[in-house]
């Protein structure tokens, strides 16, 4: 990707570059290491150790897809969620999202659960978040069309609430099989919620950033940032997601 069209998708995302004043300034950013603008915004502290390989253990235990939706394929599936009234919420959705994207994605994003917009056009991810969203994206070069992107709740909780846990252990068991029929080579999954449901903790989300956790029996990486919603509210934590990003996309290359 060209300085001048990573420039502008960090723009998208919020994210100045400097430039150098003066006589002999161009117009140009200045290029930190790896050909990377570096942001207005002050470099925070990182939160938690160093991009270590996290084993396998009790947070990122395999998981697979519970019997009744072991055999679906996509159309089964995506019909079985439309019906779905395991839980409460049920009562109060519009619709339910299934997820959106290209089923031979390499990526996987997974999110929390559908917004008040999410609620009212079927599609996880639109809106301003969603924007975001596809901002980030475009920032490690992908395009929306090329990812999967779900969430870990298929129904809007009233009020955007948490879900509770009998709603997410009612949930994810649609969630294991998407991952189970898509089988990604990398999920960035954003936001606390997701994240501590998909790697069953309670650590908070700076103790879950910069490490690559693995998911499932098949061991998928996962990394974790922060959701575009939160992102808007606290726009200062654009640039520690960027640094996710950029793991992510190190993680990926990495194979
Ligand atoms: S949130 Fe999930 S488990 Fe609950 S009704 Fe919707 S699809 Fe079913």
């Amino acid at each position: 990707m060209s300085s001048a069209l990573r420039k502008e998708y960090l723009a998208a995302l919020g994210l100045e570059t400097w430039t150098l004043r003066g006589p002999a300034a161009a117009s140009e950013p200045v290029a930190a290491p790896f050909d990377e603008p570096v942001p207005l915004v002050a470099a925070a502290p990182r939160e938690t150790a160093q991009r270590d390989e996290v084993a396998p253990g009790d947070a990122t235990a395999p998981r697979e897809a519970a019997p009744r939706e072991a055999a679906y394929d996509w159309p089964q599936l995506r019909e079985r969620v439309a019906a779905c009234t395991r839980c409460g919420l049920s009562a109060t959705r519009t619709q339910t999202v299934f997820g959106v994207g290209n089923l031979q994605a390499e990526w996987l994003v997974v999110g929390e659960a559908p917004g008040a917009e999410e609620d009212r056009q079927g599609e996880p991810f639109v809106g301003r978040a969603g924007q975001l969203l596809n901002a980030m994206l475009r920032a490690i070069g992908l395009k929306r069309e090329q990812v999967y992107i779900a969430n870990v709740l298929k129904c809007r909780p009233p009020q955007n609430r948490d879900p509770v846990a009998a709603e997410t252990m009612e949930c994810l068991p649609f969630l294991d099989r998407q991952i189970a029929l898509l089988r990604p080579k990398i999920m960035l999954v954003v936001g606390r919620i997701a994240a501590q449901n998909l790697l069953r903790t309670d650590a908070k989300l700076g103790a879950l950033r910069q490490q690559v956790h693995s998911f499932g029996a098949a061991g998928v990486p996962l990394v974790v940032t922060y959701h575009p919603a939160y992102l808007l509210r606290s726009p200062a934590e654009k640039r520690k997601a960027w640094e996710d990003l950029k793991f992510a996309r190190e993680v990926f290359a990495r194979g």
